[in-house]
Order: structure tokens, then C-alpha cells, then sequence
């Protein structure tokens, strides 16, 4: 019989999820909007202090929405984080912005202020600045938002991967102007698809609601000013959410607990390092990530294959999106010339198997096809 399969990050449910789903049967709430959007949406923003929120069908819908409501328009400048997920910055050309990609620093491999900086110098007026903290670890937020707000122009921070993450305290998704939340399937809280959309003003978020729901004028009939979007989260998906927020600092811990594993067991090999923490930060660990000492022989393939042959399953570290082909006309802007930070982590990095539910055995069998590449015991 085949090895169970230890996943990368799988949903983990806990009951209550169903109850709120049961709740909304009983009352045939299945329909679009209804209690469970209002009470998840309050209870979200109770949780992170994000001011307002809206609950949307995905964190790829809320970055849309942002983008919108940021005024991008066809043609401008928008500035993004090259090392993130595509997700991150697709939103922006379907309002077919041109995006100018900014790479990370080498200390929590998000962007660099310094290369953001220069890309200021080099296009003064960008609309907006697409920030992300990388699979939990907070970004240099402070310093970005800083340099964002002397420009006067709008932050987007893309939280997806970093709900309950916080940075000086503060919870990540609420040093923006807009601030992005995703609930899909392998994120550290799951409603099988979601997301929601933050801001501190009441105002943009009941905007963003009114785009997610057709932009249908106050009228009595069908009248419509502005393009809409069909983008609300549905009363049963936000059940789920309601049920999962009862257990996401109980997945944090959990989280940073694997994380910890794997960096102790790890410790005397000095080829690996794991993914950097934010010293001013307390990330929620959502993938732990290692890298391979430039020079080595052990590839990040090499590992993946060999944890793939025991049907483990684990992922390459995110292509930058300036090495994307569909983002080939795109400048980049990096602190210093030469091989970008990002490109550096992308070929010497992975991500490791990161579920929370992964037993004692699961985590010792991991780590101990890790160490063999390296020829240890
Ligand atoms: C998952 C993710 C998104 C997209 O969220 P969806 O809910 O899947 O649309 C956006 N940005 C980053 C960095 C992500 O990891």
C-alpha cells in the first residue's frame, strides 16, 4: 500500500464550521449575504483591528476590488513585489496597468525599500504599490508605508498569506490603505475559497461591497452607473470562515511549532538555512521554507524528488514574477545590480511540508529525508 500522503498545507477543520454552515441550512440562508457575511466580516475585523472589511469570493476579488478603488486606470504605473504569487499582481493588468516589479531584500524576502526607493526615482508617479509578506514573515511594512505616504501614493498590502502575522504588534493587513485577506484552500484558514478586503474608512469598504454585488444603482429597477462584479461571499462560505477564526491562533501556534522543528533539527547543518524571521515581527509561519548554501551540491529538486518518492508533498519557492514570460515587457528594479535577491531565493529555496495536522512520525520522516540529502542521520 502506498504511504498516506503528507500534504504542503491542507484545510483543517474543527466542527464549528459546520454548526454555522447548519445554522444558515436551517434558516435556508444559502442564498448570497445573510447573518454569517455580517458576523464573519465583524468578527474579522474584531480579530485583526483592520478598521472595516468586506467579505469577498476570493483574495484575488479583494485585490481587484483595491485596485479599482485605488483609481488605477489603463496605462499607469503600479509598483509590485516581483517575489509573491501571481495572484498578487493580475489584478492590476486586468484594469491593464503597467506594472514595474521591485525585488526583496535578503532579510524577510519581501520588498525592499531601498529598491523602492529607486524605482520612485525612476517613475515618480506611480497609482499604487503592491507590498506582500511572503508565506507569513512580515515585510519592512513601516518602512515601505513610509516611503509610500511621502509619495502620496495608496499601499495595497497583500496579507493572503499572512493572516495573524503581526509586526510591531500590529496585525499585518492594517498598515495599508487596503488591506487583503484570503481564505483558500491551503492558507492558514480556509473557507474552501474566500477572501476579504480591509480598510480603516467605512466609506471604501461600502463601496467595494456595492462592486461586489453588480454596482446596482438605489433604484427600485435594474439601473447601473459604473461597471459591477459578482464578487460577495455567500452566506455558507462565511459560515466556514466563522467556524475557522474560532481556531486561527490555535493554527498559528501550531504553525510556528513546525517551523521551530524544523530549525532545530536542521541547526547542524550549515547548508541550510531556514526561511529569515522579521525580528520586529511574529509571522504565523504559514510554509516553512529552507535554502541551500550557494555552492552546495543538493539541489532544491533533488529534495522535492526524494520527499515526492514518499509521497510527500512540497512546493519550489515562488518565480519571481519579473522571470515570468507573461511579464516580459515589465521593468524590474532591484537595490543593487547584478543577480536579484529574488531570483537567488527562488534557485536555492523550497517550501517544506507545513500541515498542522502532519503527526510526530510525519515530521520525523520529512526531516529525516531532508538530512539524508545532505548525508546526515
Ligand atoms: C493565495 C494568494 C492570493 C490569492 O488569494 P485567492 O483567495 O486564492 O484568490 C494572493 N496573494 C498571495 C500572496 C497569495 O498567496
Amino acid at each position: 500500500m502506498e504511504r498516506k500522503k503528507i500534504y504542503l498545507s491542507s484545510p483543517t477543520m474543527h466542527g464549528d464550521e459546520q454548526r454555522f454552515v447548519q445554522e444558515a441550512f436551517d434558516t435556508n440562508w444559502v442564498a448570497p449575504l445573510g447573518p454569517n457575511v455580517n458576523a464573519f466580516e465583524k468578527e474579522l475585523e474584531g480579530y485583526a483591528g483592520c478598521g472595516h472589511a468586506a467579505a469577498l469570493s476570493s483574495g484575488t476579488a479583494a485585490l481587484h476590488l483595491a485596485t479599482i478603488l485605488s483609481g488605477v486606470k489603463q496605462g499607469d504605473i503600479v509598483f509590485a513585489q516581483s517575489l509573491t504569487f501571481s495572484a498578487s499582481v493580475n489584478p492590476a493588468c486586468y484594469e491593464k496597468a503597467k506594472l514595474v516589479f521591485i525585488d526583496s531584500e535578503p532579510d524577510t524576502w519581501n520588498m525592499d525599500p531601498v529598491a523602492l526607493k529607486k524605482a520612485f526615482e525612476k517613475y515618480p508617479h506611480p497609482v499604487a504599490v503592491i507590498a506582500v509578506h511572503l508565506y507569513g514573515t512580515p515585510a519592512k511594512i513601516d518602512e515601505i508605508a513610509a516611503i509610500c505616504r511621502e509619495h502620496g501614493v495608496l499601499l495595497i498590502e497583500d496579507a493572503a498569506e499572512s493572516l495573524s502575522s503581526t509586526f510591531k504588534g500590529q496585525m499585518t493587513g492594517t498598515f495599508g490603505d487596503f488591506g487583503i485577506y484570503s481564505f483558500n484552500g491551503n492558507k492558514i484558514i480556509t473557507t474552501s475559497g474566500g477572501g476579504m478586503l480591509a480598510a480603516k474608512d467605512v466609506a471604501i469598504i461600502e463601496r467595494a461591497r456595492f462592486l461586489s454585488t453588480q454596482a446596482r444603482d438605489p433604484a427600485r429597477h435594474y439601473q447601473h452607473s459604473v461597471i459591477g462584479y459578482n464578487y460577495r461571499m455567500s452566506n455558507i462560505v462565511a459560515g466556514i470562515g466563522r467556524g475557522q477564526l474560532l481556531h486561527l491562533e490555535e493554527h498559528k501556534a501550531k504553525k510556528q511549532a513546525i517551523y521551530r522543528q524544523y530549525r532545530e533539527a536542521f541547526a547542524d547543518i550549515p547548508q541550510i538555512a531556514m526561511n529569515p524571521m522579521n525580528p520586529d515581527g511574529d509571522a504565523n509561519n504559514w510554509l516553512s521554507c529552507m535554502t541551500i548554501a550557494p555552492g552546495c551540491a543538493v539541489t532544491p529538486d533533488q529534495i522535492m524528488d526524494a520527499l515526492a518518492a514518499q509521497n510527500i508533498e512540497s512546493r519550489p519557492i515562488w518565480k519571481p514574477m519579473h522571470l515570468q514570460p507573461v511579464f516580459a515587457d515589465c521593468d524590474f528594479v532591484q537595490a543593487v545590480e547584478g543577480k536579484s535577491v529574488s531570483e537567488d531565493i527562488f534557485d536555492r529555496g523550497l517550501c517544506l511540508p507545513s500541515d498542522i495536522k502532519n503527526t510526530a512520525e510525519d515530521m520525523e520522516l520529512i526531516i529525516s529525508i531532508v538530512r539524508e540529502q545532505f548525508g546526515k542521520k
